[in-house]
């Protein structure tokens, strides 16, 4: 049984618990307790009775242990990345730059001495001034999705003990193992005992995380339909809450795109993390007379990729999370041919490996009508539409519900201006197959990829965990 960390200790419950897999093999490599409300009220405790001493603790002490924390990680990149194919499925190299993406914000979290600091105004009237200084918002838990194990939990908790808050993570129970590792490493770095607690489990940890009186704020990364019920819930409480969640992506592909570049970036934003991610591009629009070309070119390049275990060598696409999901999304494709769409590339074969595999397939003639042009299949499907012109095509990315990232491949300056004005999603890329926003910006999703105000990490992350107080002084 995996362990949880309350305080300093670390207890393998006798609990009801879940397998945990190795995709790629198919055979259950550990179980994950289901735990609920005892649990998490013991963590909750834990974090709250820490809480005073560490939001009174200096800054600079903080920002010290940030730094040993850092080399920690960095000592044991190559340990996190195995942990994370072992369990997720995703190529080696994935996993290497999900954890450099992870210790980025760590490397932000670093920079406290600045990041905290308030403003002031003197004089502000007569013998009168004014100053703001940012306070800890008290205990603040995070819950996680399967698809990033490390990165997602470290876009959350660096910021917000960092800030002078304590923490309570509550990592995917299809994922679990990498919040453990990340746990062991941060008390090893010199981290006070209930600074960091970890609890496992589904619903019942996360209902009775948003439902605990001690816990003052609430950050989710996961799917639309939890992240919208999470906010709504951990709002009701009266607490603060940033919820991401999932996403249609979509990838305009003019006429004067250079393909040589534009097609291996639509391939590596469709297929990379076999789909898996959030900022997936799911739909690539082909515009004007595009068209051909570039269906024939990502045939031709699809078919070439690689499908395998994720740590052996030469791999480009590793497997899906669990079985059911894998068919899940053949269903989805299934559903794509049978509403109009054509199966130009077929990666269901792959099914026949052990493991949870599915390879890299392509639909021809997708529109938003479709499902497969509207749902998030969060799968190695790279689904293609036509538009006449710019306009049709950003028309079409407007029509999602989602609002994650949207990109342009093209060689005018002014189509891309047009792109970043009028299209509704807050990450946008220009040439760039995957927009990932680097951690001292916040991850911005619009729509229904974000519930909240403020976002995960850059200066959204260093808000959400503070609030200010307000100082006016008059000395006679
Ligand atoms: P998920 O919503 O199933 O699970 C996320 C978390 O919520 C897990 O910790 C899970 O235990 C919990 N949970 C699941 N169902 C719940 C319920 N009914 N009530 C309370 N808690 C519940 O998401 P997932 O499948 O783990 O992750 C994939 C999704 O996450 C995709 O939709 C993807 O787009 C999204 N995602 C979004 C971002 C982003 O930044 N916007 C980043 C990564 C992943």
């Amino acid at each position: 049984m995996i362990p949880h960390l309350i305080g300093d200790t670390w207890t393998r419950a006798d609990a009801s618990s879940l397998p945990v897999f190795n995709p790629a093999t198919g055979e259950v490599i550990e179980h994950v307790p289901l735990l609920g409300a005892t649990e998490v009220d013991a963590a909750a405790r834990a974090a709250l009775a820490a809480s005073a001493a560490w939001s009174r603790s200096p800054v600079m002490e903080r920002a010290r242990l940030m730094f040993r924390y850092r080399d920690l990680l960095d000592r044991h990149a190559e340990q996190l990345a195995a942990i994370i194919t072992r369990h997720h499925g995703k190529t080696l190299d994935e996993a290497r730059g999900e954890v450099r993406r992870g210790v980025e914000v760590v490397e932000f979290a670093c920079g406290a001495p600045t990041l905290l600091q308030g403003r002031s105004l003197r004089q502000v009237a007569d013998g009168v001034d004014q100053d703001m200084y940012r306070f800890p918002i008290g205990v603040a838990a995070g819950i996680t999705p399967f698809n990033f194990p490390v990165m997602i939990p470290l876009w959350m908790f660096p910021l917000a003990v960092m800030a002078g808050n304590t923490f309570v993570l509550k990592p995917s129970e299809r994922t679990p193992l990498g919040a453990v590792r990340l746990a062991e490493l941060f008390l090893e770095a010199g981290f006070p005992q209930g600074v960091l607690n970890v609890v496992h489990g589904a619903k019942d940890a996360v209902d009775a995380l948003l439902d605990h009186p001690a816990i003052d704020a609430i950050s989710f990364v996961g799917s639309e339909r939890t992240a919208r019920y999470v906010y709504e819930r951990a709002a009701k409480h009266g607490k603060r809450v940033q919820a991401a969640g999932g996403a249609k992506n979509h990838m305009v592909v003019m006429p004067d795109a250079d393909l040589t570049a534009a097609v291996p970036a639509v391939l590596n934003s469709a297929f990379g993390n076999a789909g898996e991610r959030c900022l997936a591009g799911s739909v690539a629009v082909a515009v004007g007379d595009t068209q051909n070309s570039f269906v024939a070119a990502v045939d031709d390049a699809a078919r070439k990729l690689v499908v395998g275990p994720g740590d052996e060598p030469g791999v480009d696409i590793g497997p899906l999370i669990r079985a059911e999901h894998r068919d899940n999304v053949v269903a989805h494709i299934e559903r794509g041919v049978s509403e109009g769409a054509r199966l130009v590339t077929d990666g269901r074969d792959q099914r026949e490996r052990p493991g949870f595999f599915l390879g890299p397939t392509v639909l021809d003639d997708v529109s938003p009508a479709m499902a497969a042009g509207r749902d998030e299949i969060f799968g190695p499907v790279l689904s293609i539409s036509h538009a006449r012109t710019l306009a049709d095509a950003i028309a079409q990315a407007n029509a999602m519900s989602y609002g994650n990232m949207a990109v342009i491949f093209t060689g005018s300056g002014a189509a891309a201006r047009e792109f970043r004005e009028q299209t509704q999603a807050g990450m946008i890329g220009v040439n760039v197959g995957v927009a990932q926003p680097f951690a001292f910006y916040p991850f911005s999703g619009w729509k229904g990829s974000f519930y909240g105000d403020l976002h995960l990490h850059g200066t959204d992350g260093v808000d959400f965990y503070t609030r200010k107080k307000m100082v006016i002084s008059r000395w006679s």
